[in-house]
């Protein structure tokens, strides 16, 4: 792909916008892009730089991007609503085309870095909880105040705030920038300035600090291992990857969404809208809670990856109005709930079961018309009510006088 038409090949050290900004390392890559953390010489602070592919439908698909970001940077001036931020955008011409770039704010791992971290176990549920209020903060801001549907949610398009393991972090290890390419760089290599100069001094000095400190704590300069452990770590997320986002009253493809996070309307053609979105975000839920996904629809034979996806529903959520559902060949189905299977595959007790179930189940309704909107599940006492009284009652003894004044749902977890 790195061919006329397709991906610029970055080196560490090349410099974009006229030396403003200057590539560290890789950070990921998609179908139409690659993303790299950069230093950005005007702020001094790292960015998230996306290159797309450079053949015009590419460039089309970042403009749409581009449209869609600035008008969420628009709506959202205190960026307060857990949705990536666009930094800037500009053209940039190279061997194998014009590449349209984006500069977001740099943000650390995926939640599906986050779960594999987990060892596929599933995240504790008040980290659950505090996750599933950011993406419903960042759903409810696309889709009552901008009319705008993601269409492709799910655990690799929602990134941390910061990274799992600090030691990988550019600005929590005090990662000094690389301000030029590292073997000379003659053509469009950034000479040092004196302003680099110093900040390139300023971060040594932040990395003495910080090694000084780890060796007070007796660690004399060793990256400690990740634990493992996301005690006390923050889970706030964003929503990123724009790429596929379109405006609800002017739906861009037929077939959204990756196939495990596809709501039941969008497999049968019958029309989307932001409730598609809700159909996803309830599947991530469950895949963080769980370390599973919920719906991993194979062909086989006799029958089609999009009619064993609609078996495995139904098999969960119990029979689709008829009016929604006239497939033919249909599996034999084994029914099953959605809080037995949690009880029984995943070992939750009956009390969490019973509650997360209780969360999830209204937003895995078939009719799209009748899920509850991002708004309404951020109201949902799941969300609200259970979560300090959790650490609470963990950390306390089981004397019955923490409950006083709690709710049922809050005594329920002590069992
Ligand atoms: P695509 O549309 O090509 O899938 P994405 O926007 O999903 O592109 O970005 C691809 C990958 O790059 C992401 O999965 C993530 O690993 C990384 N990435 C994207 N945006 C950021 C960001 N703001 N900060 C850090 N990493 C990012
Ligand atoms: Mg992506």
């Amino acid at each position: 792909s790195y061919r006329k038409g397709g991906y610029h090949a970055v080196r560490v050290g090349d410099s974009f916008a006229a030396g403003r900004y200057i590539a560290q390392q890789k950070l990921g890559w998609g179908q139409f892009s690659t993303v790299w953390l950069a230093y950005d010489t005007q702020s001094s602070k790292y960015v998230a730089l996306k290159i797309q592919k450079s053949a015009p439908q590419f460039a089309q698909a970042a403009l749409h991007e581009i449209e869609i970001l600035c008008a969420i940077a628009d709506g959202d001036p205190s960026n307060e609503k857990s949705v990536v931020r666009l930094v800037d955008h500009f053209k940039h011409v190279g061997p194998n085309g014009q590449h349209l770039c984006m500069v977001l704010e740099f943000l650390g791992d995926s939640l599906l870095r986050l779960i594999k971290y987990n060892r596929y176990k599933g995240l504790q549920l008040d980290k659950v909880r505090e996750i599933c209020k950011c993406i419903l903060t960042a759903l409810d801001y696309l889709h009552e105040k901008l009319g705008i549907i993601h269409t492709d949610l799910k655990p690799e398009n929602i990134l941390l705030c910061n990274t799992i393991n600090p030691s990988k972090d550019p600005i929590r290890s005090g990662m000094t920038p690389i301000l030029e390419r590292p073997e000379g760089n003659p053509n469009g290599g950034v000479s040092m300035s004196s302003i680099e100069k110093k900040l390139k001094q300023r971060a040594r000095r932040a990395i003495a600090r910080i090694s000084e400190r780890r060796a007070s704590m007796g660690g004399v300069g060793v990256v400690p291992k990740p634990a493992r452990c996301l005690d006390g770590i923050d889970l706030r997320c964003k929503v990123v990857d724009f790429g596929n986002a379109c405006w609800a009253d002017r739906p861009i493809a037929e077939e959204i969404q990756t196939r495990q996070y596809r709501a039941p309307e969008v497999i049968l053609q019958s029309g989307y809208s932001f409730a598609a979105d809700m159909w996803s975000f309830a599947c991530t839920a469950f895949e963080l809670a769980t370390g599973e996904m919920m719906f991993a629809p194979k062909n086989g034979q006799g029958f089609s990856e999009d009619e064993d996806h609609l078996a495995l529903m139904m098999e969960l959520l119990g029979k689709m109005p008829r009016k929604i559902w006239d497939l033919k060949r249909i599996r034999r189905l084994k029914y099953g709930t959605l809080d037995r299977l949690l009880v029984d595959k995943y070992k939750f007790s009956d009390a969490d079961a019973r509650d997360f179930s209780g969360f999830l189940r209204p937003v895995f309704d078939f009719e799209p018309e009748k899920r509850p909107t991002a708004k309404q599940c951020l109201q949902h006492p799941w969300l609200n009510t259970v979560n300090q009284a959790h650490g609470e009652l963990k950390s306390e003894s089981s004397d019955e006088k923490v409950n006083v004044g709690m709710s049922n749902l809050q005594i329920k977890l002590r069992k």
